[in-house]
């Protein structure tokens, strides 16, 4: 008999592994079924490696125990939530990937109390009529922005697609080739443009355009003039562009829609957190753009959702538009994104309970503090990696302000054995998940993004993972 028909037979059958604690262990939490076909996957992926040559002498994996070990894992995605709560240590405040701006409490308060029953989500409460699912925020986001009227949708992608198709469907929209943004997930502005049915009108050049650009590209067929905030990359050097102000004069002069996709799309100034200007809403509202654009859960810090002001009988134009309804936002978000807004009516509120402002609002000596904290933790515990307090940077990110850097700290965990890499797999399979910045083959802590109330767990968890895999 060959050695591998001798491997092949001395696998464990279905039922021995089942019998094995690890799995005796899940009855109960799992119905039978799900057990038995994880003992029949894991059995099946060592027959399959041993016809592979991957396997060629009786190793221990073959053990019934060491087989169970491996079906039990095939049983975790039932034993927990794959979408979980994370504690983001990467010092990038608005990271895509773990979901983007935090909330306020009362927001959460808000979602809550709209999710457990019923909601004046369409009722006008005046008449018992048929109402607006709009109503609730668009009052405040005039007041906040200074335009006419406002619409929101799913999220920024939609509310760029849903504006240029309601208002250019058929004609050509004119965009600046410094300006042809690729937002993360295949969110192309020319791919956006041919989904709605315009033509693209491309002109200047990746560094510079002119105001003379535009107006040589006019032609019967321009309807919009767009101009497309460079939110996740800078062109620096020898630059020009043509501010929102000259085009909406050249838009009008014309009579063609200026539009503008903002991006982020700031209610108040951020500069005196130290970070670097950018026009807030209300601004390019008054510049005299008709249409702008932004995000409800970048720089703002609500839920996602994509928030359009502007012109009314172009806002009206829009929320007619088929397309509005199948974007439509949900009332959950509607009851975070409504909260989020009334907060910025007195600025200082916001600061004060919008997490997102909160992290920018603490400064490096604080941060500090904290970071000087958990490193005592973690020396207390005499664990067998070098820590060592360092000056760091944490990142706006969500592609925000890709060039903006608030001055930082942070703790490092060096090994001398082990791997930094299943080191920092093992945080992320924790509940709540830990997520650290990988640098220089250590692992890096960054706080500013750490809720206070999050910092003993945080600290629990490295302690944890570093037992586990040191
Ligand atoms: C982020 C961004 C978008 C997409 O917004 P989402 O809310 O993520 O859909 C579109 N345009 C610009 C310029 C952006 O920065």
């Amino acid at each position: 008999m060959s050695g591998q028909q001798e491997l092949l037979r001395s696998l464990p059958a279905v039922d021995r592994v089942l019998r094995e604690r690890t799995l005796q262990n899940l009855e109960g939490r799992l119905p039978q079924e799900v057990l038995t076909v994880a003992a029949q996957q894991a059995v099946a992926d060592l027959r399959r490696q041993i016809l592979a040559g991957g396997i060629i002498d009786a190793e221990d994996k073959l053990q019934p125990a060491q087989v169970a070990v491996v079906a039990a894992k095939f049983c975790q995605p039932y034993l927990q939530p794959s979408l979980r709560k994370v504690i983001n240590a990467t010092g990038t405040l608005l990271h895509t990937n773990l979901g983007r701006a935090p909330l306020a409490p009362e927001a959460l308060r808000a979602i809550q109390s709209v999710a457990e029953g019923y909601s004046t989500l369409e009722m006008d409460m005046e008449t018992g009529q048929r109402g607006e699912r709009y109503s609730h925020v668009e009052r405040l986001l005039v007041q906040l922005t200074g335009a006419e009227a406002a619409l929101v949708v799913n999220n920024n992608a939609g509310a760029v697609l849903l504006a240029l198709t309601a208002l250019g469907k058929g004609s050509e929209a004119i965009v600046s080739r410094g300006e042809l943004v690729e937002i993360g997930g295949a969110f192309r502005i020319p791919e956006v443009m041919e989904a709605g049915g315009l033509k693209l009108r491309e002109v200047g050049a990746s560094n510079r355009t002119h105001l003379r650009d535009y107006q040589q590209a006019i032609s019967a067929e321009t309807r919009i003039l767009l101009k497309v905030h460079t939110s996740n990359y800078r062109i620096v050097g020898f630059t020009s562009e043509v501010s929102a102000g000259e085009l909406a004069l050249l838009a009008r002069e014309h009579d063609l829609i200026m539009m503008e996709d903002l991006g982020s799309g700031m209610l108040c100034d951020l500069t005196r957190y130290g970070l670097p200007y950018e026009p807030t809403v209300a601004e390019t509202v008054k510049a005299g753009v008709d249409v702008v654009t932004f995000s409800g859960d970048k720089l703002l810090g609500g839920p996602q959702a994509g928030i359009i002001v502007g012109r009314k009988d172009l806002i009206k134009k829009i929320g007619r538009h088929p397309l509005a309804r199948a974007l439509r936002i949900d009332k959950l978000t509607l009851a975070a994104l409504e909260t989020t807004l009334r907060l910025y009516l007195q600025p200082d509120q916001a600061v004060e309970q919008l997490p997102l402002l909160q992290m920018f609002n603490t400064g490096p000596e604080q941060q500090q503090q904290r970071c000087q904290r958990l490193l005592e933790r973690l020396q207390a515990e005499k664990l067998p990696v070098s820590l060592t307090l360092v000056e760091d940077f944490s990142r706006v990110g969500g592609g925000s302000m890709p060039l903006a850097e608030l001055p930082d700290w942070g703790v490092t965990i060096s090994l001398s054995r082990g791997s930094v890499d299943s080191l920092a797999r093992r945080l992320r399979s924790f509940v709540p998940a830990v997520v650290p910045r990988v640098q220089n083959d250590s692992l890096l802590i960054n706080l500013r993004a750490v809720a206070e109330a999050e910092e003993a767990l945080l600290a629990q968890l490295l302690i944890a993972a570093i037992r586990e895999e040191v």
